[in-house]
């Protein structure tokens, strides 16, 4: 659908200029705007001063069930649904008012590093609606995680109650060589059986 009025294009670029600096890709890009290829190529030049990347797209769904990945991706989606159920913010809107939150929480966490991009995000959103995925909660601190769908998940216990043991040694040897205990981050693996 072509954008017929000047404001209207004037929302598309700047929706799309929002995408771009959070490094969207230019897949996401032309769906989620009306605006054409050829000027998206030219506002992401203006944007970011080169090309985007056309590099393969993250398209399976299993990263988000490893380790960190689940853990990043449950908060991105927790803070998705939450908008779209009680604020009233659809589609690429909300993409970036829930990735905006996204990374203002990851400053908080371990690390503070933002694993989940926000192309991943928007695949994340695509799975979701496709029914691929959903969230699960877990049976021991009752957050909620993404999970494919229909996997047998009546015990489900989250990797933050527990994680698996490389992660627990990756984080010691970090804290070792930072000189610092591992402390408060490492209790949630020995909670009570
Ligand atoms: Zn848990």
């Amino acid at each position: 659908m072509p954008v017929k009025t000047v404001l209207g294009e004037a929302q598309q670029i700047r929706i799309a200029t929002e995408l771009i600096e959070m490094d969207a890709r230019l897949q996401l890009l032309q769906e989620e705007t009306t605006l054409s290829r050829e000027r998206l190529l030219k506002l992401y030049k203006e944007v970011k001063g080169k090309s985007p990347s056309k590099g393969m797209l993250p398209y399976s769904t299993d990263w988000y069930i490893s380790w960190q990945p689940n853990i990043h991706s449950s908060l991105f989606m927790g803070i998705y649904q939450f908008l779209v159920k009680n604020a009233g913010v659809h589609g690429a809107q909300a993409l970036i008012t829930a990735y905006r939150l996204y990374l203002d929480q990851v400053q908080n966490l371990e690390g503070g590093e933002a694993v989940l991009s926000i192309t991943r995000a928007w695949f994340l959103i695509r799975f979701f609606n496709a029914g691929m995925m959903e969230m699960v909660s877990c049976n021991e601190c009752g957050g909620h995680f993404v999970t494919h769908t229909n996997e047998l998940n009546a015990n489900y216990q989250c990797g933050i109650c527990h994680p698996p043991a490389r992660a627990g040694k990756t984080r010691e040897n970090a804290a070792l060589r930072s000189g610092t205990h591992v402390g408060q981050a490492d209790c949630a693996s020995t909670s009570p059986a």
